[in-house]
């Protein structure tokens, strides 16, 4: 009973995690879905949205206030910037200066040894920032890829393709062992080329990577501080945030591995 009571004091002195969420830069506005900042909060985490920005000082003053980090989703990544391929037709919008505050503060995260959680563009982020690549249009690039991978306009809220998750794998693990799921979809790139320090630990059932996670450590020319890293191409905020508990596990584990911090 006594050890309960004091596990549980302990747990109401421990600094409660500050989660910062990378913010988009639209129409001249500072802005990221409540989804994320809802699912952060359900986790226990204090979120704080971190504004676009190319200014290393900035970016590293930020950081320093910061002990986990959401990547959050967007546009496309410019190909030929980022990892050398000239832009097909399908390629979408791109964003230029989130581009470079999306790179310059997740490597500065990862240098600095702040565990991170990639979302949907974010997932896609750990690749183009750490020496991978990506399918700039899974549709017209991806012939055997059959599967939806933009449900619009089917709600978020509901999973629609599955995913084989690999056992043993963090993911699985923060999911109670599970090996497969069914996922939300929103997104028409996808990593093609896994950086080193990475492995594919979810696909959907097209072969599409749904899910990355640190196995090692990163390329050397990258600082690497060894924190948790994990990507996921679907969007568990969505479905956390409209009341399914389904994936908050992985919002409780960006918590928990923040904590330490
Ligand atoms: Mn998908």
């Amino acid at each position: 009973m006594a050890v309960l009571l004091l596990a549980a004091a302990s747990g109401l002195l421990a600094k409660t995690p500050v989660i910062g969420i990378s913010a988009y830069s639209e129409s001249g506005r500072c802005q990221v879905n409540m989804t994320y900042v809802n699912a952060v909060r359900m986790a226990g985490g204090v979120p704080l949205v971190i504004p676009v920005t190319d200014d290393d000082a900035q970016i590293e003053a930020v950081l320093s206030t910061v002990d986990g980090l959401v990547m959050t989703g967007g546009e496309d990544f410019d190909p030929l910037k980022w990892f050398g391929e000239e832009p097909i037709r399908g390629l979408g919008e791109v964003v230029p200066e989130r581009d470079a505050y999306d790179v310059k503060l997740v490597r500065a995260a990862v240098a600095k040894g702040i565990p991170v959680l990639g979302i949907c563009r974010g997932e896609q982020l750990l690749a183009v920032a750490f020496g991978g690549s990506l399918w700039q249009d899974i549709p017209s690039q991806v012939k055997d890829s059959y599967v939806k991978h933009r449900q619009s306009p089917t709600s978020g809220a509901w999973g629609t393709h599955s995913i084989a998750i690999e056992k043993g794998s963090l993911l699985s693990r923060v999911l109670n062992g599970r090996t497969s799921a069914v996922v939300n979809s929103f997104h028409h790139q996808a990593i093609k080329q896994v950086p080193q320090g990475f492995r594919v630990v979810a696909t959907a059932p097209d072969g599409i990577i749904e899910a990355v996670e640190r196995s090692g450590r990163i390329a050397s020319q990258y600082g690497d501080g060894g924190a948790f890293i994990l990507g996921v191409q679907f969007h568990p905020e969505i479905i956390t945030n409209a009341g399914n508990p389904e994936f908050l596990p992985i919002f409780q584990k960006l918590v928990e591995e923040a904590a330490r911090q």
